[in-house]
């Protein structure tokens, strides 16, 4: 069957023309239990308020609608490598578990708008509290297990919840981390105190339970073994849940999503961007506390009917089969991943990642980083299925920027996620004049107002903060998306870095991504970070840290060898105006807790100048590396 590059364009154009119609019909997708009024009121820019009117519930089109067909089907099966825990629960048994749940927390206090922060590792409880807080209305905000206190403290204080429930540890590579001592930590370090505190115990870490404030999970729960807690319907816009950003760029901004657009907006995706049905099986990698963990582990795919993979372990443990042997066991047929696992994996035997039988798998999906050609050529070798790219952000909710192959199977370009999907305008706008950019010249990826169904509705408890932060940047009103890139003539966009980190080499403007991406072509490299170093005579040069493929090779000879080598492969891509002035070799890079890496604070150690918040860094000893090779060499 050719493809009808034509029918493509004009189903994207139809949801950007006429957002009223095509918004319309995708919504016929959830069960509504009133009707919406008005597909969009868009009177007060940029606030989108999506299906006015209607009242649905994010839990009953997860769970609920789904017992009449598919009550003995596996909904969510958690899978721990850390404790060798296997669990399947089928729309039944998971209905259950989340009215149990329900109860447990309004027996706690917690009512409709009320905020429950939910601090837990990927155990399924997390995922029966989400469903539970959608279920009575209650707004959840989930916070990365293992977050340190005074990260913890602040979202604690920004979201104010009456309710917190976590676990007494989290593990990681069987390295325990009681969650518990720190969450203590947390509240005493906060302004706010929650009236109460779940605990579920997992028997790994002890717990110093607070009399009257702290409650055992297992022991309320078994009051509520019969529990039925009705759905309540809930006003479209109604706030769903909380959520901060990575924080890769600085401090967190507390995304504010709603209910009936948001079910809508990944019920539409699960179909036309990751092609999935309904009694199919979905792996995401990722983790509940960020954005792909709550669209891709919890909402999406239950709203879709399918069986939802709830991971807690390495991808390397106990060897770099374990994720495949996930896809041969649960059949799983798309998969959800980030650019960092798959390198992770790069370095590990290729027998391990081959063992299985894979043939289920249709598509592997990564977003969260700049996905660079030779990974992406890779993975796509190894396992012998299509990869495909997408970029979005915690504000969207759902991928931005991809190939939405449910729509038509338009062919992807080398080195881009694609083109902006479905619902969204988006466009490459100059920072200075606010015009469009002509194609293949340099600008800010913006989106252009509405923003779809789906994506943030505001800030938390700060509209000015939401309107300034996202769209007063320009002459123009549009959302930024705070990446930088470009679009070819064809509408195919590249992103080259984030604006915060392009990099001026005597007024020549050139994103990391771009450097980072010519240096990761070089055979013998693994990773790279580029940032941009103050520099007397150009204003900033580029410098590059790199992780090697094959780390013996770094002796000092080979090093100042392989520097020459890799400034060469810049200089035949780019031009020597990006070559890297100087090439680092380091066995590790630092990165966020979701395994972006933190160029401010690498920059910010190659300037002398202190690298920021260290709490949101995974592995603190990869700017210590940072450090000592710049001493060194
Ligand atoms: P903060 O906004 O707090 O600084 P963050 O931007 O890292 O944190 P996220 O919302 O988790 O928080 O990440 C979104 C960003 O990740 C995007 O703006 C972009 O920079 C990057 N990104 C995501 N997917 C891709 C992709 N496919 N290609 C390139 N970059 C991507
Ligand atoms: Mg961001």
């Amino acid at each position: 069957m050719s493809f009808d590059a034509a029918a493509y364009d004009a189903f994207y154009r139809l949801s950007v023309d006429d957002p009223h119609t095509f918004w319309a019909t995708q919504a016929k997708r959830i069960d509504w239990h009133k009707p919406f009024t008005k597909t969009l009121d868009y009177d007060k820019p940029p606030f989108a308020k999506w299906f006015v009117g209607g009242e649905t519930n994010l839990c009953y089109n997860a769970v609920d609608r789904h017992l009449a067909t598919r009550a003995d089907q596996a909904a969510l099966v958690a899978i721990s490598t850390e404790t060798d825990t296997e669990i399947t629960y089928t729309y039944a048994q998971l209905y259950a578990e989340v009215n149990r749940s329900a109860a447990m927390m309004q027996a706690l206090g917690v009512r409709q708008g009320d905020r429950v922060l939910i601090y837990m590792p990927m155990i399924a409880e997390a995922a029966f509290a989400m469903l539970a807080c959608a279920r009575i209305g209650a707004i959840h905000s989930v916070v990365f297990g293992g977050f340190a206190s005074n990260s913890l403290a602040t979202r604690i204080d920004d979201a104010t919840p009456v309710l917190i429930i976590s676990a007494d540890a989290g593990s990681r590579g069987c390295h325990v981390t009681p969650y518990k001592s720190l969450l203590d930590e947390a509240i005493a370090l906060a302004q706010h105190k929650p009236k109460h505190v779940l605990m579920v115990n997992r028997g790994l870490a002890p717990m110093k339970m607070v009399p009257e404030r702290d409650i055992d999970y297992a022991t309320l729960r078994a009051k509520h073994l019969n529990a039925v807690v009705p759905v309540v319907w809930l006003e479209s816009n109604a706030p769903s849940y909380i959520l901060y950003t990575s924080g890769t760029t600085g401090k967190p901004k507390g995304v504010l999503r709603d209910v009936g657009g948001y079910a809508v907006a990944l019920a539409t995706s699960m179909d036309l961007v990751f092609c999935s049905k309904a009694g199919e099986t979905f792996f995401c990698t990722s983790d509940i506390g960020w954005v792909v963990g709550h669209s891709y582990i919890i909402y999406g795919p239950l709203l879709a009917g399918m069986t939802t993979i709830l991971y807690e372990g390495l991808p390397i443990r106990p060897d770099a089969s374990i994720w495949w042997s996930i896809v041969e066991k649960y059949k799983v047929t798309r998969m959800s991943s980030a650019p960092t696992a798959i390198r992770v994996l790069k370095k590990q035997p290729l027998e391990l990642l081959q063992k299985h039988d894979l043939s289920s798998l249709k598509t592997l999906y990564l977003a969260g980083e700049p996905l660079d050609q030779t990974t992406s050529d890779w993975i796509s070798g190894v396992l012998g299925v299509p990869v495909i790219d997408n970029f979005w952000q915690t504000e969207t909710g759902w991928p931005t920027i991809s190939i939405a192959k449910g729509v038509g199977d338009k062919p992807a370009r080398s080195g881009s996620p694609g083109q902006p999907l479905y619902g969204f305008k988006g466009k490459i706008i100059n920072e200075e004049t606010g015009e469009e950019c002509a194609p293949n010249e340099k600008g800010v990826v913006v989106i252009e107002g509405p923003l779809p169904p789906g994506c943030l509705q505001t800030l938390y408890g700060d509209d000015e903060r939401f309107v300034n932060t996202y769209w007063r940047n320009f002459k123009r009103e549009a959302y930024s998306t705070f990446d930088w890139g470009i679009r070819d003539a064809d509408g195919y966009y590249f992103i080259l870095g984030r604006t915060d980190d392009v990099i001026n080499v005597a007024g020549h403007r050139l994103g990391t991504r771009e450097i980072e991406e010519s240096i990761s072509s070089h055979p013998n490299v693994s990773e790279v970070a580029v940032v941009g170093v103050e520099n007397a005579i150009k204003g900033q040069c580029a410098v590059a840290f790199v992780i090697l493929k094959n780390a013996a090779a770094a002796t000092p000879e080979d090093a100042h060898k392989l520097e020459t080598e890799i400034m060469k492969v810049v200089d035949k891509r780019l031009g020597p105006i990006g070559r890297p002035s100087h090439v680092y070799f380091v066995t590790a890079l630092p990165k966020t807790r979701s395994g972006k890496l933190l160029r401010r604070s690498i920059q910010a150690i190659c300037e002398g100048r202190d690298p920021g918040d260290l709490s949101v860094i995974e592995d603190p000893a990869a700017l210590q590396q940072i450090r000592a090779v710049l001493v060194t060499s």
